[in-house]
């Protein structure tokens, strides 16, 4: 007995068997009942969302001998032959296969003339986009003037691909996915025709992996089926198609949210034991993580496809975890499945991340671990419950601090986090107050609170002294603009005069963009943000003075500063976003 597919088993025979399309397939009825269907047809869309099979459907209406109506009989001569692929006057053409100017060329000879036996020649050619570009030429003649008792068909899944003077040339269908109603309505029919009771999670499954593909969808239901059972559980699917089973999958994200280890090894294990493919599994472990931030994201549940059941679930387990947290174990997860993909070892790469997410613990805001430090500086004790409740390892490193901080020769206990190691060339020249006690060595293992990038020392509850912090300011410019804070290591000095921060240049040459009405207003906010004090800036150079008497004067070092403040070169450091590096005074070339 020979097995046939599902795939031509199932396939549509008249409009009504479609499944979905429901918009195109009605305007292609309706050009047929009234009579004018285009000479060129072009249906593009995904795979398996049918494409040829409406060109056929199309092939047999036209030259059905008894149609009433838009739909072909399947009963006369014309509809038989065509169904059995037997008829003379349709030709499939595999655009792929036939893609030269040569197979255009002896397609033109064949429908010169009449057709054999039916009404008209029908010309379907599949993967169109295939063809070379002299293959199109050669069509685009026929195209402009069919013959009368021609119709052509084309379908494609790339539209981009086909050039423009053939498309103005044809009628275009644009097929969509299957929604998964339909599908789950057609497959949960064929099964019914196969004698097979499927469960509805099992279905739900494998629409879920068609993504909107009828023949994708056929084909698991067909490695399904002849699993044998009558009966078929969603088990059984996950068995047979290679799937992780979503249990395993949420268990797996609780375990790695919640720290346990044994959880998360034993659920890796499992999913070993059903020989699942480890990138589709990754892929589903990362969408789960994806769906943990999108439930803590107000507005973006609609965008979540999974049973309401399961979602239950996943809202659940985002609710104890911050949404910083969900985010960082993303990250590091995502870093694991790449590091996957090139080891040699897969597994133990991925079970590596596993424990890198797992200590990872969770993310607590820089401001909130500042508090703390001010707190214990401060002389207050820090609230009874934190202390009892505080993770072992963050206590350890708090104790620590504050160690390290009483023990060091501190005139003001003021710690600021940018222990500079290497200082600016051009340092501030006034000696400066006592330094600032060095980073606190860290513990032996790493303290299982992770601190966010974007809470970088900007907001400090202290004010800091432009003085004594301003490689430090430097530091933190660099960060945000790099030649400004370039410009800013070639002041001579800085001082804080009520409220007016004076920044002393040697060479206004040095200054020229920062003198800038935009830049100035950015350097205040730097230093808004830095020092935490709203300072007026004022930009000293030596040159002020003498300003009026420039012209005459023609010494080299005039002279230079004469052409660094040239519209010209302002203009031009501007545009290039550059500064002055060296200014060389040459002979006239005028
Ligand atoms: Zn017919």
């Amino acid at each position: 007995m020979s097995y046939l597919v599902l795939a031509r088993k199932s396939r549509p025979q008249d409009f009504n068997q479609v499944v979905g399309q429901v918009p195109v397939v009605k305007t292609l009825q309706n050009s047929l009942v009234r009579d004018r269907v285009a000479h060129a047809i072009l249906f593009s869309g995904v795979r398996g969302v049918g494409k040829t099979t409406l060109a056929r459907i199309m092939a047999k209406a036209i030259n059905c001998e008894q149609r009433t109506g838009a739909n072909p009989c399947n009963k006369c001569t014309s509809c038989i032959e065509i169904t059995a692929g037997s008829s003379l006057d349709l030709y499939e053409i595999d655009g792929a296969s036939n893609r030269g100017i040569q197979e255009i060329r002896e397609l033109k000879e064949k429908i010169r003339f009449l057709p054999s036996s039916s009404k008209y020649k029908i010309i379907i050619i599949d993967e169109v986009h295939m063809l070379t570009t002299e293959a199109f030429n050669a069509l685009l003649k026929t195209l402009e003037e069919p013959p009368d008792h021609v119709f052509f068909m084309f379908a494609t899944t790339e539209l981009h691909k086909i050039p423009i003077t053939i498309l103005s040339r044809c009628q275009r269908y644009e097929l969509k996915r299957v929604s998964a109603e339909d599908l789950g309505a057609h497959f949960q029919k064929l099964a019914e025709d196969e004698g097979v009771v499927i469960e509805q999670a099992a279905l739900d499954l494998i629409v879920r992996e068609s993504e909107g593909s009828v023949r994708d969808g056929l084909s698991l239901l067909d490695q399904v089926f002849s699993y044998g059972e009558k009966e078929i559980g969603i088990n059984d699917v996950i068995q047979v198609l290679g799937l992780v089973s979503r249990d395993i999958i949420l268990s797996l994200s609780r375990a790695l949210l919640e720290k346990d280890h044994g959880a998360a090894f034993h659920a890796l294990e499992e999913t070993f034991n059903y020989g699942v493919d480890l990138k589709r599994f990754t892929a589903d472990l990362l969408e789960a993580f994806r769906t943990l931030i999108l439930c803590k994201i107000d507005g973006c549940q609609e965008l979540i496809d999974i049973p309401p059941q399961e979602l239950d679930e996943f809202k659940s387990l985002a609710a104890k975890h911050s949404h910083n947290t969900l985010h960082m174990k993303l990250n590091l997860l995502m870093q694991g499945v790449e590091q996957m993909r090139f080891s040699s070892q897969p597994r133990l790469a991925l079970e590596n991340s596993f424990l890198k997410i797992i200590q990872a613990g969770d993310v607590v805001p820089v401001s909130n671990l500042l508090g703390k430090i001010d707190a214990l500086l401060a002389g207050t004790p820090l609230p009874q419950k934190e202390v009892a409740v505080g993770i072992s390892e963050k206590k350890k490193t708090e104790k620590k601090i504050t160690e390290t901080i009483n023990s060091a020769p501190v005139s003001k206990p003021q710690p600021t986090p940018q222990a500079d190691t290497e200082k600016p060339a051009n340092e501030p020249g006034e000696a400066e107050p006592p330094l600032v006690p060095e980073q606190p060595p860290l513990p032996e293992e790493r303290p299982s609170t992770t601190i966010e990038d974007d809470y970088k020392p900007v907001a400090r509850p202290h004010q800091r002294d432009v003085r004594r912090d301003w490689p430090g300011f430097i530091e933190h410019v660099k960060d945000r603009k790099v030649w400004m804070a370039q410009d800013l290591q070639r002041t001579e000095k800085v001082k804080e005069v009520d409220g007016e921060l004076q920044l002393h240049f040697a060479d206004q040459a040095n200054c020229t963009l920062l003198r800038q009405k935009e830049n100035i207003k950015l350097l205040t906010e730097f230093v808004l943000d830095f020092f935490q004090k709203d300072l007026k800036l004022h930009i000293i150079t030596p040159a002020q003075e003498d300003n009026g008497d420039m012209e005459n004067v023609e010494s080299p070092h005039k002279l230079r500063q004469k052409l660094a403040n040239d519209p010209l070169v302002i203009m031009a450091t501007e545009i290039f976003n550059g500064q002055i590096g060296d200014i060389r005074v040459g002979p006239r070339s005028r």
